[in-house]
């Protein structure tokens, strides 16, 4: 065993999902875990966000996917609705957790927050908001990082989790391929109407909007508009913007307009996705969740990716002598099925920016099926 496994204390970048299921899985194997935030505490989005089946298992090897189901809401099924406003095809899918319990969950991004957070904090890790990492130095022995109050920290292990537009990735001068792909997705939190037990995806002329319950009480809208450039829009027009978006939709997307009244509670993000080709790690130092690879939204797997990436990465670091060679391994296992998920986003974006979306259903489900398999 080499001196740096035993020192086994982690500088963690990010307070994202990455960063705090990594922080967790770290913690459960013996490690000493402390966090640099950028952000304040409590600044996460407020739209929602859907657990697939590979997420929920990644969760609940940390205990952590019943309080999820708890506060969420769970669902099985994907209900298809044609052109015509009629329901065309209902998918159950798979349930990865075992068959009492629902394949998938809907969640407010606040609420997996504070789920992450409370067991990271309760398993001991610290984590400090309004601070980055400086820089990075590990010539000789342990990484040593400058953070930006300018306190020095000496590490064995340094985890850049500071999502797409990661600053540790920089300083690590690691490559990124970060690209913007010509489509922005909107979100909406509104109340959940009665009819919205699962998921719903509603077919349109010229693309797919749906409705995703995240609690007894609310669901998020969802909507990929296409053929737009890197453009942000003044906040008080978001919802009257959104309600446009959504007028050709037939069916039951009607009697969700009236819901999206306050803009507050609407969000548009560039589709932007990332695979770093080249390393992922130096040294004792590696990126993992959106900072390593980033797909579109369109396969709702990221949340997903990012916490089986904390889970690995501890299993590694405890499966070999020294922290080199535990993230090498941890990249081996990880960057074919992150690459495959990026890549198929990828090819999803740009079928339906060709208006080919029934090309673009079969390779959602096809990739889904993959992401089942074990990690
Ligand atoms: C609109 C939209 C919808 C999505 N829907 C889904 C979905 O339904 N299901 C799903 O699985 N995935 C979804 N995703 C993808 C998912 O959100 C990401 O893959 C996931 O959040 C990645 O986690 P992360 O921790 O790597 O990065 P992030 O969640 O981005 O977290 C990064 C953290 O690092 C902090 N940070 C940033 N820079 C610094 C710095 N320099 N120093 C310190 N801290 C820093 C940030 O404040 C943040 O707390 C969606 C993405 C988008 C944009």
């Amino acid at each position: 065993m080499d001196s740096d496994r035993g020192a086994r204390t982690a500088l963690i970048v990010g307070a994202g999902v990455a960063g705090l299921a990594a922080a967790t899985a770290l913690a459960r194997e013996g490690w000493q875990v402390e966090i640099a935030e950028v952000g304040p505490p409590d600044a996460t989005s407020g739209w929602g966000l859907c657990l697939t089946g590979p997420a929920l298992r990644a969760l609940d090897a940390l205990g952590l996917a019943d309080a999820c189901l708890a506060e969420g809401c769970g669902m099985s099924t994907i209900t298809h609705v044609d052109v015509h406003g009629e329901p065309a095809d209902t998918v159950r899918l798979p349930r990865l957790i075992g068959a009492r319990r629902p394949a998938m969950a809907g969640i407010a991004r606040p609420v997996l927050h504070r789920i992450l957070y409370a067991e990271a904090e309760r398993r001991g890790v610290v984590v400090r908001h309004g601070l980055t990492a400086a820089a990075v130095d590990q010539d000789r022995g342990p990484v040593r990082v400058r953070l930006s109050d300018g306190t020095v920290r000496e590490v064995a292990l340094l985890v850049g989790a500071d999502g797409i537009r990661s600053s540790t990735r920089g300083l690590l001068g690691l490559a990124s391929a970060r690209a913007f792909h010509g489509q922005m997705v909107w979100r909406a939190l509104v109340p959940r109407p009665r009819w919205a037990a699962g998921i719903h995806q509603f077919a349109g002329k010229t693309g797919t909007a749906g409705l995703v319950p995240v609690s007894d009480g609310q669901a998020y809208v969802f909507l990929t508009e296409n053929g737009v450039g890197l453009s942000s829009l003044p906040d008080a027009e978001l919802a009257p913007r959104l309600r446009h978006l959504l007028e050709p939709f037939p069916g039951k997307v009607a009697e969700l307009l009236p819901l999206i009244s306050a803009s507050h509670a609407v969000v548009r993000r560039p589709v932007l996705t990332d695979f770093l080709e080249g390393a992922w790690n130096r040294g004792g130092a590696v990126v993992i969740g959106d900072a390593a690879h980033a797909p579109a939204p369109q396969m709702a797997s990221g949340a997903a990716l990012a916490v089986e990436d904390g889970l690995v990465l501890a299993r590694e670091l405890g499966r070999h002598d020294s922290v080199g060679a535990g993230l090498q391994a941890f990249v081996r296992r990880r960057r074919r099925r992150c690459r495959t998920l990026v890549e198929t986003s990828v090819t999803i974006v740009a079928l339906e920016r060709a208006r080919r979306h029934h090309e673009a259903y079969p390779l959602v489900d096809s990739c889904h099926r993959l992401m089942a398999e074990p990690v």
